[in-house]
């Protein structure tokens, strides 16, 4: 009598057993993909299952030299190495690619009000934060110096020939707050070409989901403690979004007590204030990466309203420790705190 109920059973659970094993089968046996690579300063990882998952990594981390070779300000041959080199005295044809970045960052600059402004070259140079073996806080003259070559509204674009011109000598472009964000969408954006359904880029706090994670739920993404960086603050669930961080702990010195970090209010010449770290989540990564510099730059309480209006989640942790968020934000991504 057992037996014949245990066989019954056996019977009818098959074709059951059969179908959860074809539907689950790509995406619980099949190994990941992945190649790391250190590239635009910072260690990438770009992880992709699936059959296609082995030439879609492959393509998708050559992204990120690509992307360094046109709009790093450290390159003597980029573009906005080129531009910078002509400032006060000639237009600069740059590719398509640079052209774009910079109009969205010219946009975002104008948005912001000047909290982000992609011409922080002057500034960025003057602190060489992160670049110096013996950093200082700079002179205030050299400073007000500095400050006074920042200025969004002096940058000429012309799009018919794609063509730029920064209108004083000693102007700079940087494009540092948002040239990470872009590699990291155009990457994405190679796995999903291929057809990856499930993938993850990390590029060193900008991080694409591709999908959802292969056993069908949410990708978890940690988002960094800002005072102690081998550990997470906790972990938010997303599939198919764009994760991105900008930090005071990521490149940083500390003199006196103080932290000086590499993120400069174009307003006081100095660190910005207010905040430890800003998390923008957008479907966008460009977008993400250029949000979360200017939050970081506007501070909890007017980041928080800018990042409403375009309608982004942000999380922040402000300068004494505390989280603060968009309104929703824990409705819509589960959110676990670390340890
Ligand atoms: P992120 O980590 O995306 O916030 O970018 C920080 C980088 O953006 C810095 O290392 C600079 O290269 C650049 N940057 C710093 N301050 C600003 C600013 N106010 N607006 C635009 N870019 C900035
Ligand atoms: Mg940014």
């Amino acid at each position: 009598m057992f037996f014949a109920l245990r066989s019954r059973r056996a019977h009818t659970a098959l074709p059951l057993l059969f179908f959860v094993i074809a539907v689950t089968l790509p995406g619980c046996t099949a190994q990941p993909v992945s190649e790391t690579l250190f590239s635009m300063d910072t260690v990438i990882t770009v992880t992709a299952y699936g059959p296609r998952a082995k030439a879609a990594v492959a393509e998708a981390v050559r992204v990120f030299d690509h992307v360094d070779t046109l709009m790093s300000a450290y390159r003597n041959t980029s573009d906005v190495a080129r531009v910078n080199r002509l400032a006060g005295s000639g237009w600069v044809t740059v590719s398509s690619e640079t052209f774009s970045v910079l109009t969205s960052a010219l946009a975002m600059a104008r948005q912001s009000g000047g909290a982000f402004d992609p011409t922080i070259g002057p500034l960025v140079r003057l602190w060489g934060i992160g670049a110096r073996k013996n950093p200082a806080v700079p002179r205030p003259d050299a400073i007000r110096s500095a400050m006074s070559k920042v200025s969004y509204r002096r940058v000429k674009v012309d799009p018919v020939a794609r063509r730029v011109f920064l209108e004083e000598p000693g102007m700079a472009l940087d494009l540092g707050g948002v040239a990470k964000g872009y590699a990291a969408g155009k990457a994405a954006e190679v796995l999903r070409r291929h057809g990856v359904k499930h993938g993850l880029i990390d590029a060193g706090g900008n991080i694409v989901a591709v999908g959802q994670h292969p056993e069908g739920r949410p990708w978890n993404v940690g988002i960094r403690n800002p005072r102690n960086t081998g550990a997470v603050l906790g972990m938010v669930t997303v599939s198919n979004m764009a994760v991105v961080t900008s930090g005071d702990y990521e490149r940083y010195f500390i003199l006196n007590g103080r932290r000086y970090h590499h993120i400069l209010d174009p307003r006081t010449g100095y660190p910005a204030q207010g905040m430890r770290s800003v998390t923008i989540i957008a479907p966008s990564s460009m977008q993400a990466d250029l949000m979360s510099t200017a939050v970081f730059v506007l501070g909890p309480e007017r980041g928080l309203r800018f990042a409403g209006r375009f309608e982004v989640d942000a999380l922040i942790v402000d300068s004494s420790g505390g989280l603060r968020t968009t309104p929703g934000f824990f409705a819509r991504y589960h959110w676990q705190p670390g340890q």
